[in-house]
């Protein structure tokens, strides 16, 4: 019933219910439309027909012909059929008709006859109390806004062409709907209330056949919405649904990346397609690492700041996190809505980040865990368990050793004494040792040296270094005479060689063995040669 408005692509519908007299006009309409939809009306009717008025949402299109129907309408019994929200604002139009809240009658109109109007709401869709209807009768869905459109053409009113209506009804969305999110959650509600659906009769645009009715929904529900949130000055709308793309990909992104390095791979990927090219790091600064920077090309992080030529985009402060963007060829044109959405988007990106920081934590304390189980307290070098896990070259050699009278030191000056020479002998193997070897603390006086790759000349001149300092160390006051000696046994390991550690180790022990047996401060080899000795 609705009627064409000249040069306008924002066409009006009113549509009309025929049931006795119990007539529904549904989206009545404004003072622009009014007059021709009452002739269209009373071509077909009488108006005292007319019994209800169902406004859909409160906006002038729809009710701002509401007083002037007051005067020409003669049923006894005009109600106008909306939601309390509508209604607040309903009323301020001074039309003289009593109201028919849905929710109080359980979101349903009876009419004469058995046919039923069922209502919906659908929040926010453009108007917080907006409702939609559906007629039980003729399976007809009057959606008010939702599948709305623009108009290019007034003189095609219904279509079953999926593609002109879809082209149409978008761009309409995307300007009025406030987020694909509410717009998607109305529009399955309205799909699980009425799985039939015969006709969509929007308020504006085209009506849709049954044809293509799922499609619609389908189509309706992906639309991104809610863009102009994005913009400040620049609304080119095209422009806000790259960003606003973007940041729905972010989100993904941010769900099912758990790692920085995942993320930043996304960030990329997400960045270049919305039209950013260049690559893109992420820096974190890490409460123990410092700065910690992870790039899509790279498997690793390294620890160092974003690079400073690179445009910034500082997304948290707590701690510092950084999107730095190398743009093509140098230049540093980056959208600056596109940087604002980021910074926006990372707040949610928070919990995130402390996952990251937790993570982090937990790896340092285990770290420190580990390295106290397998260091020895006293002298601070590696222990027995350390050595088990060691990694082994395929060449080396064993410097086993031990103090000799060691009994003695304790004895005469105490285990404190003891332990005193204990940790000097440790550093005189640390400063006797290649950078390469390795030193142990095996148990009580008994210390190992793992020289990798030296062969037996080698193991023998760094064993007797050793000895001598050993020797030369002055131990007044903690050793007997001041002095203590060491014996010390070496067995090596050629590549070649079958001969696993555990030989080697029985090789080095009988070694020292026989140099406490042959006289002790002393370097037996493993094949029996000695040297050193008083
Ligand atoms: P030998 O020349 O045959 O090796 O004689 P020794 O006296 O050095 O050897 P013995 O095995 O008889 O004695 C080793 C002593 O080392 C006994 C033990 O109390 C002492 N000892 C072991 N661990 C520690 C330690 O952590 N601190 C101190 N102060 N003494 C220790
Ligand atoms: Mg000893
Ligand atoms: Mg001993």
């Amino acid at each position: 019933m609705g009627v064409r408005l000249d040069k306008d692509h924002f066409q009006c519908h009113t549509y009309f219910i025929p049931n006795g007299s119990d007539g529904v006009l549904i989206d009545p309409g404004s003072p622009l439309t009014i007059d021709g939809t009452l002739a269209k009306l009373r071509s077909i009717t009488d108006l005292g027909a007319i019994r209800w008025l169902v406004c859909h949402h409160p906006d002038p299109d729809i009710c701002a012909a509401l007083p002037r129907l007051g005067d020409i309408l003669t049923h006894p019994d005009v109600q106008v059929v909306t939601e309390w929200r509508a209604n607040a604002l309903i009323r301020h139009y001074a039309h003289r008709f009593s109201t028919y809240l849905v929710e109080k009658h359980g979101w349903c109109l009876p009419l004469e006859g058995g046919r039923r109007l069922e209502f919906q709401l659908t929040p926010y869709l453009h108007f917080p109390g907006a409702m939609v209807s559906y007629d039980t009768f003729s399976h007809t869905l009057f959606s008010s806004d939702l599948f709305g459109g623009f108009v290019p053409d007034s003189s095609v009113l219904e279509s079953s062409d999926a593609t002109y209506i879809i082209k149409n009804a978008q761009p309409f969305h995307q300007h009025y709907m406030p987020s694909r999110e509410l717009l998607s959650a109305g529009l399955a509600r309205i799909r699980s209330r009425w799985p039939r659906i015969d006709l969509i009769a929007p308020q504006h645009g085209h009506i849709i056949a049954a044809s293509i009715v799922n499609e619609m929904f389908t189509a309706m529900a992906a639309t991104e919405c809610g863009v102009y949130c994005l913009a400040d000055a620049d609304v080119d709308l095209k422009r806000l649904l790259r960003i606003a793309e973007a940041r729905r990909q972010l989100s993904d992104a941010l769900m099912h990346q758990s790692s920085p390095l995942g993320m930043v791979r996304a960030m990329a990927t997400i960045l270049e397609s919305s039209g950013q090219p260049g690559e893109c790091e992420l820096s974190v600064n890490m409460p123990i690492d410092g700065w910690t920077t992870w790039n899509a090309f790279t498997d690793h992080p390294e620890l160092r700041e974003p690079p400073a030529d690179w445009h910034h985009i500082c997304l948290l402060g707590h701690p510092a996190m950084v999107l730095a963007l190398k743009g093509e060829g140098g230049r540093h044109t980056f959208d600056p809505d596109m940087e604002r959405m980021l910074r926006e988007f990372t707040e949610s990106m928070r919990p995130w980040v402390d996952h990251l920081l937790e993570d982090q934590r937990k790896a340092v304390e285990v770290a420190t865990l580990n390295l106290a189980a397998l260091t020895d307290p006293l002298t601070g070098l590696a222990n027995r368990r350390a050595l088990a896990e060691a990694t082994l070259p395929a060449s080396y050699s064993l410097i086993e050793l031990d103090l000799d009278h060691f009994k003695d030191v304790n004895d005469t000056f105490g285990h404190e004494a003891g332990d005193r020479v204990l940790k000097q002998l440790a550093r005189v193997l640390n400063a006797s040792v290649r950078e390469q070897d390795h030193t142990y603390r095996l148990g009580g006086e008994e210390f190992l040296v793992l020289l990798p790759e030296a062969d037996r000349e080698t193991a023998l001149l760094v064993a007797e270094r050793i000895r001598l300092s050993v020797r030369q160390l002055n131990l007044e006051g903690e050793a007997p005479g001041g002095r203590l000696t060491v014996s010390l046994g070496v067995s090596t390991k050629n590549s070649s060689q079958p001969c696993d550690f555990s030989r080697l180790m029985e090789q080095a022990d009988r070694a020292l063995y026989a140099a406490k047996g042959s006289g002790r401060d002393r370097v037996c080899m493993a094949d029996g040669t000695s040297r050193g000795g008083p």
